[in-house]
């Protein structure tokens, strides 16, 4: 992701600096068990989690990293000194299940390619752990309902990485709409996009599931469903994709979809490997509001158009990433529900399926109707 990798390195810095200090503090004496800090194992150390799940253990409140999974055990204990992981806390792929007798580690948060995603939460909840997955969920809905139901038999947390719910910007989108602050909501328009460098991950279908779709489309789909707090009942898929671009062999690059929810809200989308798109916007009856960029890891701007005006409106910056993880220890600590649970981590990919279809068929694809699933 260009733009939004080049803020992402901006921001390690200052999370770099701070993580020492924060080390300091996080290697804790005895504690009772109510206070033991929430201790994640992290699985894959890609780009994710190098500059951006474990910085974000600087500012977060009640969570620690006490695991790395990874294939490398060189780049392992590189990556454990620098964050204070122990070296009982590391793991290959092939010994992962033997987190289960590791009673420091709480939580898995994996950060593999997609296909990977079902495999490692479903061998976690074996283990007795909680899961945060990163999106999208998995490749598949079927692969989805294996997952839920692997967490539900084992009594363990489910929670998909959507990191935008945790951050203030889109919370207070979601806020006007619900209070129609502006009136009911008409019309949304999300466009989520990069220019992807070749040679990569994400433009296997095999590894990635999809292509823009799965990896960034599915950000203007997600916002769609929270700033609608609906879910859409008919979908319609147009691709644009040049096959004779290298990149583009195995997976689509842009696609605009539309959404029909049963209130008669209308989202109009875009995802794009070719360009890049970065704005959610509310049409409401008696004004816009919009957020631009809308899914950078910082640097979130918001502003309201009513009666010929355009007015910013801002909030403090978090770390996504920290909030994310922070809610994630509450919820798996307290039994509260995830407000980015396994139910929407597969409705996302029940409507992707459907955007698949419709791109083949030229034809629009119905949904059953779900009651909203969206939490605050
Ligand atoms: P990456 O390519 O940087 O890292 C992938 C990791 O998986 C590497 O450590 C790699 O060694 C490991 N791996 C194990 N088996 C592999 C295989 N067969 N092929 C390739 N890599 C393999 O990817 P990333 O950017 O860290 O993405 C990881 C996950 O995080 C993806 O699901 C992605 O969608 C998600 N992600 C989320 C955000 C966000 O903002 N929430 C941002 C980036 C990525």
């Amino acid at each position: 992701m260009t733009d939004i990798q080049a803020t992402r390195r901006n921001f390690l810095k200052t999370a770099g600096a701070s993580f020492a200090a924060a080390t300091l503090t996080s290697s804790l004496p005895a504690q009772d068990a109510a206070q033991k800090p929430f201790g994640y194992a992290i699985v894959g150390i890609g780009g994710l989690t190098r500059n951006s799940i474990l910085p974000a253990f600087a500012s977060m409140k009640q969570a620690r990293p006490v695991g790395l999974v990874s294939g490398d055990m060189d780049k392992a204990r590189e990556t454990a000194a620098k964050y204070g992981v122990p070296e009982k806390g590391l793991y290959t792929y092939e010994t992962f299940d033997r987190i289960a007798e590791n009673p420091e580690i709480d939580a898995v948060y994996i950060a593999l390619p997609n296909s990977m995603h079902a495999e490692y939460t479903l061998r976690a909840f074996k283990a007795g752990k909680h899961v945060l997955v990163e999106k999208p969920m998995a490749i598949s809905v079927k692969e989805c309902e294996s997952m839920i139901a692997a967490g539900k038999e084992a009594k363990k947390l489910l929670s998909v990485g959507y990191r935008l719910r945790y951050e203030p910007y889109n919370q207070e989108m979601i806020r006007m709409v619900r209070e129609k602050e502006l009136g009911r909501a008409r019309v949304i328009l999300t466009e989520a996009g990069f220019n992807i460098r070749p040679g990569q991950w994400r433009l296997s279908k095999e590894l990635a599931g999809g292509g823009s779709m799965m990896d960034i489309g599915i950000y203007a789909l997600n916002a769609a469903r929270y700033l609608s707090g609906e879910e859409p009942v008919e979908v319609m898929a147009i691709e644009s994709t040049d096959h004779t671009d290298p990149r583009f062999k195995d997976v689509e690059n842009t696609v605009t979809f539309q959404l029909k929810f049963p209130s008669g809200v209308l989202a109009s989308c875009v995802s794009s490997y070719g360009t890049s798109l970065n704005r959610f916007c509310v049409h409401a009856e008696q004004g816009s509001f919009e957020l631009r960029p809308a899914l950078s890891y910082r640097g979130i701007q918001m502003n309201v158009m009513k009666q010929g005006k355009v007015e910013p409106r801002e909030f403090p910056a978090v770390d996504h990433f920290a909030a994310l993880m922070d809610d994630f220890a509450t919820c798996a600590k307290t039994g509260k529900p995830s407000r980015t649970d396994g139910t929407d981590g597969l409705n996302d990919l029940r409507v992707i399926e459907a955007v698949y279809e419709s791109m083949q068929t030229g034809q629009a694809v119905k949904l059953r109707s779900h009651e909203p699933e969206q939490k605050q």
